[in-house]
């Protein structure tokens, strides 16, 4: 077996790793959330593939290596050149919708240029560009024996010095025009016109009966007249219609040529493709397209560019595979069709087929946006490279979760190790090979319990997932509530794609909001619910769904989103100044008798000030390094070795610990040293209930994971529980979680509940949904093919529904 070798892996809580990560397999890292998956799969060895990558690159790019902190390993061996799909993203311009992120689009330009069917903009005509050749081969084709004039629409109603142009034609030795249809001969003299009306002038060129021998004649003379007629020529049988053929893309009856139908010409981010009107932004005369009328009169399929780009991915797949295409449009398009046909089908497949090319990127969920990246990476087709993934199945229905699997595995044989990091639990039992860390969070874990086949994994007696997965431990749901009294009622939810529903949330319950990915979860419960329940209680939310109105608003008090966006972009944010720790904290440090002596206040102990901070990095404890073509990389500031103060600061100590070393703890070790005071108390066993206990205090904000914000911002809440009655809202609290970590979850959450709170989750998780007191299942499909109740009761309810997808996972995994 080739492996990719790990020795003395000592990043984080890493306590000196060695592991042997087969190469060429799906290979799962699991573990509790803090054992230190990402530590070894991220910071390890995606850290070190990455330096060796750019080692590997220009002298310019290697300037910037030392400066990439060396990961804390003795030794890897066996590591390819690694490409990590993270959650964590960076900023998408504005401009970015799915198509310009998966190349899709350039791909859909090329082949508009290249065999787009071309339209007047004016009338809407086709018209279409010849060359000399095949405006020959047309006249030709015409029975034998045809007389008929080779001509040059010579002006086309314009006014100007018709006059000089007859004289100037009749000097090249021209005779025969039409001025406004009516024919003249030049050689009787230059006919009198009105200077100041528009006209139209023909030239008669030539004039040919078709029988052999004229070709060479007939070329001369159409390239004779296109060149009088700036690129236009008339074949005019005697007794017969005439016809206007063109050598640019030009419609003759609106005198209008087109630009040269290039890629560009379909760029919105071009000023050769952009709507003038709207400067490629958006709003107005382009039907939100952002094209200019010429891009918008190409199509295919009798699709415009804009229009293929607004179907579902799935109906644009479809159209793509039934374009009918001449030959000749096959030979230039096929090998685009294929790669276009090809990246649609990995966006299918890995669970995406409701979104659009034209979708904004920034309004994908972390989910959609990752499963893009797969999907992308798919249809870029490398091998020989390292894949590390953060938990792709987020936001993914347990019916899809196949898919994705597929899209890995079709990663892997492409000759490729996928290394994920995830705890579906249908995930751990597809890979190849397992590494279970663990046993515990922070200091407490940090080592590999198990690795092996799933199967080993699951009869291993020392492994915490081998437990769940072999069944010897399972969260028990609970005692079910009595159905609730009062209910929250949506009426007439019309948001993306819901379809006018009603749908009733009971007060004072654990309500899970389900259905496949795009079915339409969020739309109603974060783009609907949410906001209009804000705007009643005096918050001005950016926009509120659409729906008709709200009944039963008078059951809450206040609303509380926590969601899994950063906390802060900041390193100065960190958990110990999210959850009103600090405060406290800083405040025990000036009361200290050292303190006092010295005349050090609660500022002393801020490093967002001046006074007690280092001021080589001011109180960052890192700088920030810029790299062109990479993240931001942070090195360390060699003034206070990342302790943030200065050192007259470091000299107070509380028990021991100086206020750097007080962040430098967890919060298990917290509440050991500051539990006597109340303040820090209830704020550091919310943390704790959460499942954040291995933490550090003053871990950087943008450190932390989507799922760790979250629950960082559900600690903060529990912390500040009581009273009001309040409605939770969380999108998928699971999101980095172990199965252990997800039971004590559901324990806090039941704690609000049990004080009268109302919570509603959006998830897939199966043990969430069975713990339920209430469902709402939406769908049955995504996007237009959903929008709908499925259906709504308690989970055994639910799990009787043919018609619901979650139903049926309900009953598959009660098997
Ligand atoms: P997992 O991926 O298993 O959830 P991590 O590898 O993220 O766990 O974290 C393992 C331990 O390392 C935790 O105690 C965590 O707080 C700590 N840790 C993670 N990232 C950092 C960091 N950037 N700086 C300091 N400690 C970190
Ligand atoms: P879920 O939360 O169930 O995954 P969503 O509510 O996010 O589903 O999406 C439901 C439908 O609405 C999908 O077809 C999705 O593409 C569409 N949609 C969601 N957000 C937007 C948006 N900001 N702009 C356009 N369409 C959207
Ligand atoms: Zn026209
Ligand atoms: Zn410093």
């Amino acid at each position: 077996m080739k492996v990719i070798a790990v020795r003395g892996a000592r990043v984080h809580n890493l306590r000196d790793v060695d592991v042997d990560i087969p190469r060429d397999a799906l290979v799962v890292v699991t573990g509790p959330s803090g054992s230190g998956k990402s530590s070894l799969a991220f910071d390890t060895i995606y850290a070190e593939g990455q330096r060796r990558y750019v080692e590997s690159l220009s002298v310019h790019a290697r300037q910037f290596l030392e400066q990439m902190a060396k990961p804390d390993v003795d030794a890897i061996e066996g590591l390819s050149p690694a490409i990590a799909i993270e959650q964590r993203t960076a900023s998408r311009g504005p401009r970015s919708t799915v198509g310009t992120v998966t190349e899709l689009y350039d791909y859909l330009r090329l082949l508009y240029a290249r065999v787009g069917r071309v339209h007047c903009p004016g009338c809407g005509q086709p018209i279409a560009a010849y060359t000399v050749q095949q405006i020959v081969d047309e006249a030709l084709a015409l029975p034998e024996r045809t007389r008929f004039a080779v001509i040059a629409p010579v002006v086309r109603g314009q006014r100007g010095d018709l006059a000089d142009r007859l004289a100037r034609l009749a000097r090249e030795g021209f005779t025969r025009v039409a001025i406004d249809g009516e024919p003249y001969d030049l050689s009787a003299g230059i006919p009198a016109v009105d200077p100041d009306a528009p006209h139209h002038l023909d030239v008669t060129v030539d004039r040919l009966i078709v029988k052999s021998g004229v070709r060479q004649r007939l070329a001369d003379s159409v390239e004779l007249a296109l060149a009088l007629a700036g690129g236009r020529v008339d074949i005019a049988p005697v007794d017969g219609p005439r016809v206007h053929r063109s050598e640019r893309f030009a419609c003759i009856d609106c005198d209008v040529s087109l630009p040269p139908v290039e890629p560009r010409l379909f760029s919105f981010n071009s000023p050769h493709g952009a709507c003038p009107e709207c400067e490629g932004l958006g709003c107005g005369a382009c039907d939100r397209s952002r094209l200019r009328p010429e891009a918008r009169a190409v199509r295919l399929g009798g699709l415009a560019i804009h229009e293929l780009a607004r179907l579902p991915l799935a109906d644009a797949l479809a159209h793509v595979r039934d374009l009918d295409l001449t030959a000749r449009e096959r030979a230039i398009g096929e090998r685009i069709v294929r790669e276009v046909d090809q990246r649609l089908r990995f966006l299918v497949d890995v669970g995406l087929p409701y979104l659009s090319l034209d979708r904004p990127a920034a309004t994908l969920s972390t989910g959609e946006a990752q499963r893009i990246r797969v999907a992308t990476q798919l249809g870029g087709a490398l091998s020989g490279v390292l894949y590390v993934l953060d938990e792709p199945s987020i936001g993914l229905h347990p019916r899809d979760t196949e898919r994705l699997l597929g899209a890995l595995r079709r990663l892997r044989d492409l000759g490729n190790t996928v290394l994920v990091v995830e705890h579906d639990e249908a995930t751990v039992r597809a890979a190849d090979w397992v590494v279970d860390m663990g046993p515990g969070a922070g200091v407490r874990g940090g080592e590999v319990v198990a690795a092996g086949t799933p199967a080993a994994i699951a009869s291993d007696p020392r492994s915490i997932t081998g437990a769940y997965l072999s069944g010897r431990r399972a969260i028990r749901p609970p005692r079910r509530r009595p159905p609730a009294r009062a209910h929250l009622t949506v009426r007439g939810a019309r948001e993306h794609n819901l379809r006018g529903i009603d749908v009733a949330f009971p007060v004072g319950r654990f309500v899970c909001v389900t259905g496949v990915s795009g079915s339409g979860k969020s739309s109603l419960v974060v783009d609907t619910l949410l906001p209009a329940l804000q705007a009643r209680l005096g918050g001005s939310p950016e926009r509120i769904g659409a729906h008709d109105r709200i009944d039963g608003a008078h059951h809450v008090d206040r609303v509380i989103a926590v969601d899994s966006a950063p906390i802060g972009r900041s390193p100065r944010s960190n958990p110990a100044t999210f959850t009103g720790l600090f405060q406290p904290i800083r405040d025990l440090f000036a009361q200290l008798p050292e303190s006092r002596a010295r005349g050090y206040k609660a500022g002393r102990y801020s490093f967002n000030v001046k006074g007690g901070r280092c001021e080589a990095c001011e109180g960052d404890g890192v700088k920030r390094i810029e790299m062109h073509f990479l993240p931001d990389v942070y090195v360390v500031c060699d003034a206070c070795g990342g302790r943030r103060y200065n050192r007259e600061t470091l000299e107070v100590r509380f028990k021991g610990y100086s206020i750097a070393d007080i962040l430098d703890l967890t919060v298990a070790e917290a509440l050991g040293v500051l539990a006597h005071v109340p303040a820090l108390r209830v704020r550091l066993e919310a943390l704790r209930d959460v499942g954040l206990d291995y933490l550090t205090l003053g871990q950087p904000a943008p450190t932390l994971s989507g799922g760790e914000a979250q629950r960082l911002k559900l600690a903060r809440e529990l912390a500040r529980r009581g009273g009001d009655r309040t409605l939770y809202v969380l999108d998928e609290p699971t999101t980095g979680l172990h199965v252990s970590d997800i039971d004590r979850l559901l324990h806090v959450l039941g704690l609000l509940v049990d004080d009268g709170n109302t919570v509603i989750v959006i998830e897939h998780n199966l043990d969430v949904i069975r713990w339920a007191d209430w469902i709402v299942d939406l769908g049955p499909e995504a996007g237009a093919g959903g929008g709908r109740v499925v259906c709504a009761g308690t989970p055994d309810d639910v799990a009787e529904c043919a018609a619901s997808h979650t139903g049926r996972a309900l009953r598959d995994a009660r098997r």
